[in-house]
């Protein structure tokens, strides 16, 4: 088939290159101009307004790594030729964490430590290298061609092809949406005579302000053996690992909490914020530089589905969605990337199973994604309805866990008291955790695996006999605030 891909990020720039290894003929079209980069630094300079979370800290899961190293070993090695990093389950263990045995599914339990614009720019080199996908950079998509609704033969719209900022036509026989979580999909949808696009939107309730470093001459980067990051309730955070000895840290404040929003958009404020807090403050010694002089934000960040296909239906003949114009989640569990290149890949086989049914195609691979990627959906949904209670509650002064007889309490306790230290030591737990965490487990699988929990429960109970855990930060927001430049 002759594709058109709305969109050069990761999810059309995966797209695109798996539809041309299977065969397809593909034109990527990408609103941002942006000439391709000679290096990963110069990368990390693109102006990529279309994609502003590309400044923001990227975690690149075991399940995305396992879909390039099966179809495009070729990127996995041009990744680490261009400084990506591997980080593997079973290296930089915690040293109390002494029953740790080597296990075979180990090897899929490793994830890629890279700034998100290194990793785009070397897909995006392959997608071009591949012959047989074009990629027109900065004209944008305004809208979709479709065939008159009365000529096309079905009780749907039928899209030809999509029109262009610069006034032109391209006639395809599929549109990939891959414009991104702000696409105008819906807009576009309606003009062509669709039902209308409904979506389930859930604020995360989280704003993200993230800076990039580098290491500098000489140094090396803080024993990893220690956590990455911590919830404090008021803060979310975390300490990233990039290519070429870059990092980032990445704090994520509640959404109504303008005190800390306001204060921590200055870099001063931030850099100080990240020496308060024990995972991030060993890299804030004096080994390493600021990469850029400000602070990365970005709100307005949601959990989003949306449904192009309903009742086994798709709204729109010829009309497929990947990425984050099908689905968001909450950017702190890092799966974007991984469930838009999977979704990529559901795709490809859909295509593959019906190469002259597209309609056949896009109902299966809707069926795809419901049953492999939107229960991470619902995960993500759940987890950050709890997360915007305590907050809220936090906020307002008060003690999220003050009512013993609610059920969310009692789950707080065991998370806190029984799954937290149980990944610092004991390695089925870790594993089972590491599992989920990578996509390579369904989001219920720890909670379901009875040995797993039983040693959860097990450290819960003894939590008396144990010292407190170790404060990630400070405990109150109040005493966090105090400490930051005003
Ligand atoms: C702050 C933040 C942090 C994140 N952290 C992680 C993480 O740690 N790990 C992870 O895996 N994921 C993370 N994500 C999610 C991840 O970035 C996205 O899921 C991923 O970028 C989705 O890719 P996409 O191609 O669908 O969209 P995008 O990467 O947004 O790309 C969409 C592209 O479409 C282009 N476009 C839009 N409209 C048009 C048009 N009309 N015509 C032509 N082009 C158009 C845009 O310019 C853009 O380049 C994060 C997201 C955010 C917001």
């Amino acid at each position: 088939m002759d594709v058109t891909v709305i969109g050069g990020g990761v999810s059309g720039l995966g797209a695109a290159l798996t539809l041309a290894r299977r065969g397809h003929d593909v034109t990527v079209i990408e609103r941002d101009h942006t000439p391709m980069p000679m290096s990963a630094d110069e990368a990390f300079d693109w102006d990529r307004r279309g994609a502003p979370q590309v400044r923001h800290s990227h975690a690149f899961l075991g399940r995305l790594r396992q879909l390039l190293l099966s179809d495009h070993p070729d990127i996995y090695a041009d990744l680490l030729a261009e400084g990506a990093t591997e980080i593997r389950f079973g290296d930089d263990l915690p040293p109390e964490m002494t029953d740790f045995e080597p296990q075979p599914d180990d090897d899929e339990l490793v994830m890629l430590a890279c700034r998100r614009t290194t990793f785009e720019w070397v897909v995006r080199r392959t997608a071009v290298a591949e012959g047989r996908v074009a990629l027109r950079t900065g004209v944008a998509v305004d809208g979709l061609l479709a065939a008159p609704l009365d000529t096309a033969g079905t009780a749907r719209p039928v899209v030809t092809g999509v029109r262009l900022s610069d006034g032109t036509e391209i006639l395809t026989d599929l549109v990939v949406i891959a414009s991104g979580r702000r696409a105008a999909v819906a807009e576009w949808m309606d003009a062509i005579g669709s039902p209308a696009l409904v979506e389930q939107a859930e604020d995360t309730g989280i704003v993200y302000f993230s800076r990039f470093y580098r290491l500098l001459d000489g140094m090396d980067h803080p024993p990893r053996s220690g956590v990455i990051g911590g919830d404090l309730g008021y803060l979310k955070y975390g300490v990233f690992v990039g290519d070429n000895r870059t990092f980032s840290v990445t704090l994520a404040v509640p959404s109504d909490d303008t005190e800390l929003r306001r204060r921590l958009g200055d870099a001063a404020a931030f850099d100080c914020a990240a020496q308060e807090l024990v995972a991030t403050a060993p890299w804030f010694d004096g080994r390493a530089e600021p990469l850029s002089p400000t602070v990365y934000v970005m709100a307005g960040l949601l959990n989003r589905w949306r449904d192009y296909v309903v009742d086994g239906e798709p709204l729109v003949e010829r009309l497929i969605p990947v990425g984050d114009a099908v689905l968001c989640t909450n950017p702190l569990y890092g799966r974007g990337c991984s469930t838009a290149f999977w979704a990529a890949h559901l795709l490809a086989d859909a295509l593959d199973a019906h190469p002259a049914d597209v309609v056949a195609a896009a109902i299966e691979y809707d069926g795809a994604l419901r049953s492999e990627i939107q229960p991470w959906y619902r995960a993500s949904v759940e987890q950050d309805g709890e997360a915007r209670r305590v907050a809220a509650s936090l906020l307002a002064g008060a003690d999220p866990d003050s009512d013993a007889d609610d059920p969310r309490t009692f789950m707080r306790g065991v998370f806190r008291d029984g799954l937290l230290p149980s990944l610092r030591t004991d390695a089925v737990v870790l594993r089972a955790f590491m599992r989920s965490f990578n996509l390579l487990a369904t989001p219920d699988a720890l909670a379901k695996d009875p040995d797993v929990t039983a040693r959860i429960l097990a450290v819960w109970q003894d939590r008396a006999n144990r010292s407190p855990a170790l404060a990630l930060g400070p405990r109150h927001r109040d005493d966090f605030v105090e400490l930051l430049p005003a």
